[in-house]
């Protein structure tokens, strides 16, 4: 895959620049502008000059008289002075009588040099600028502004030889979908006998780094035609119509190499909702608007097929999303468990794995990330492995990986004191314990009390057994308590609270709130759903939709929900106070745990089988 982008310099690159030449300008060129200037000297040297003969030139006007020396290259100035007989004596010194020595020479040279060169200058460097911002910009641009330029955009990257389905793991769903696109460009016949078109627009839908680049490009890889790729973003310029002739510019580049993909990365940038009020970005919409009628413009089945990816489809056009225009969405989602280890084993391929090497332990451990933090994991261990001075990669290098995507680099130079340990000791294994001791919560992968540079003090690593998709009531209350937990602990144990638990807080809250407003799970409000989901894909920011009286219904039951279980987990843990203790002391002694020497000590104490179920 060759991609050719222009790097993009910063448009203050050329403010520097325009800049830079103007202090030039004043500190050389004046100075010697000054120099080539006129010379002015006494009417004592000048009846001197007479006197020798060296006057070349010369103009005597109202007030001033200026004249050359012999060699005519020296331009000297006087005042005029009563002298009667200096016509007569510059006759005789044979001085050739000139009108216009001072236009001919200085003031033009000094006009040339003030006005014209520094116009040349700046018309230079904008034509320059100009020229660098259509390249940026995309190639036949220019022509419209009447300014010359390059023939060809470089932004519309052409794939020789590709990526393929199988560079691409997972994604079972979004590639059956995208199969047809590849058979219908492979066999385009097969459809229009039967009069079926292809859909002129595919909108792939899904979180940040799940693929759908890749995706994209697999699909001209397997059907092996040329790849236009262009980012939303690239559209939207500083100038109105820029984007619109953009637009142009690469459907006619892509009719004219068809069959072919053209890809459009983000295209929310510019396919965003035009909301109609006063002063909206008129540039945005002109492309949009462009974007319409190109699509509109040609015929189905003419072979060109437009693939656009988006991490927020609730904002775009809904004109965007018509039929005949992007009318079908592949949704590309974060991978399960399967997908992860697949993602997992395609990157591996390209690094020595050790044969303790367990890619499914590692799936297990890296819930919730997606292909891109995947990838990462991968080349993080290998680099991990370098450092390290060897040349195949570890399961404890895996691991480490992992909790470094997750949670930074340890910090090997933070140094906590003896008591903040014991604090952060009885935190995690609070966490770790009441997971435990709740039959439904995931056991404990791996508890350590080494700072990251993310924040964290030290973490306690669940793992979950298989995929879930459906959580009972009662799992997410458990998963409230194991969060309370990490506080209770230091509450239990020194009857005081430290600063050391707001992101519990923060993700109990919001699980709390998540049951009380959108899975109704409380009574009082049964199925009402009280929040919508606005941001899917990026972070799931929320939005109320009810009465303020409501609302504050809503935060008291938050509150009391959240109340409930930091209840239930304090009594877990002053119920068990002793093992909580020996835990905590193993912890701080050792730093990093494992599940299975914790789940052992848990065992040995015996309070599993005591409970209800284990
Ligand atoms: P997106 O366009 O969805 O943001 P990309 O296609 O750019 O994501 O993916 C970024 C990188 O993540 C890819 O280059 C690849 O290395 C990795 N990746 C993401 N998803 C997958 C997948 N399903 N299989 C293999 N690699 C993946
Ligand atoms: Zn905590």
């Amino acid at each position: 895959m060759k991609e050719v982008k222009s790097p993009k310099k910063p448009l203050i690159y050329y403010y520097a620049t325009v800049l830079i030449v103007l202090l030039l300008f004043n500190l050389i060129i004046t100075p010697m502008l000054q120099e080539a200037q006129v010379t002015e000297v006494d009417y004592g040297t000048f009846m001197r000059m007479i006197e020798e003969k060296d006057i070349g030139l010369v103009e005597i006007s109202q007030n001033q008289i200026v004249f050359t020396d012999k060699s005519k290259e020296n331009l000297y100035k006087t005042g005029v002075m009563n002298d009667m007989t200096l016509t007569e004596r510059l006759y005789e010194s044979s001085a050739v009588f000139s009108s216009g020595i001072s236009e001919t020479t200085s003031p033009l040279m000094s006009f040339f040099l003030t006005g014209i060169l520094p116009l040349l200058i700046f018309f230079g460097l904008g034509q320059y600028m100009s020229k660098r911002l259509m390249e940026q910009m995309g190639g036949k641009d220019a022509l419209t502004f009447g300014m010359g330029g390059s023939k060809t955009g470089k932004i519309y990257v052409q794939s020789t030889e590709g990526i393929h389905f199988d560079d691409v793991a997972g994604e079972d769903e979004a590639k059956e979908s995208l199969q047809e696109i590849v058979d219908y460009l492979h066999n385009p016949e097969k459809y229009t006998e039967v009069g079926a078109s292809m859909p002129k627009g595919l909108l792939l839908v899904g979180p940040p780094g799940t693929g759908k680049t890749m995706l994209a490009k697999a699909v001209a890889g397997e059907a092996h035609v040329p790849f236009f790729s262009i980012s939303g973003s690239e559209f939207v310029q500083m100038f109105v119509g820029m984007g619109a002739s953009k637009v142009r510019d690469l459907f006619a580049q892509a009719k004219e190499k068809a069959p072919c993909i053209v890809f459009i990365d983000e295209i929310d940038t510019i396919g965003k909702k035009r909301d109609g009020q006063l002063g909206g970005n008129d540039e945005r919409e002109q492309t949009l608007n462009q974007l319409l009628t190109e699509m509109d413009g040609f015929e189905g089945n003419n072979g060109v097929i437009i693939l656009a990816a988006t991490n927020r489809p609730e904002s775009l056009d809904p004109a965007l999303t018509r039929p005949g225009r992007f009318d079908r969405r592949v949704p590309v989602e974060l991978p399960d468990l399967a997908g992860r280890e697949a993602i997992l084993k395609v990157h591996a391929r390209k690094i020595h794995l050790s044969d303790d090497a367990n890619l499914h332990t590692i799936a297990r451990m890296a819930s919730g990330a997606s292909g891109a933090e995947l990838a990462n994991m991968i080349n993080e261990a290998a680099l991990r492995a370098v450092r390290n001075g060897r040349t195949v990669v570890t399961q404890a290098d895996l691991e480490e990986s992992v909790e470094v995507v997750i949670a930074g680099y340890q910090k090997k130079n933070a140094v906590l004191s003896d008591e903040e340990k014991h604090v952060v000791a009885y935190h995690e294994i609070g966490h770790a314990l009441v997971a435990a001791l709740q039959s439904h919560s995931a056991p404990v992968q791996k508890i350590t009390i080494i700072p990251r540079t993310s924040g964290a003090l030290g973490y306690t690593l669940q793992v979950e057994q298989g995929d879930k998709y459906l959580m009972s009531k009662e799992e997410l209350e458990n998963k409230i308590a194991t969060l309370t937990a990490g506080r209770s602990a230091e509450e239990v144990v020194y009857g005081m609270v430290s600063t050391g638990a707001s992101n519990d807080i923060e993700q109990a809250t919001k699980i709390a709130r998540a049951m009380i407003t959108r899975y109704g799970m409380n009574d009082a409000f049964d199925m009402v759903a009280l929040e919508t989901v606005t941001n899917q894909y990026l972070g799931g920011d929320t939005s109320l939709a009810c009465s303020p009286q409501t609302q504050r219904e809503i935060d008291e039951k938050v509150v009391a929900l959240v109340k409930a279980q930091h209840e239930k987990a304090r009594k877990l843990l002053s119920d068990n106070r002793a093992l909580l203790d020996k835990l905590a002391q193993f912890l701080y002694e050792k730093e990093t745990i494992t599940g299975e020497e914790f789940m052992k000590i848990v065992e040995e104490d015996g309070v599993l089988q005591k409970g209800e179920h284990c």
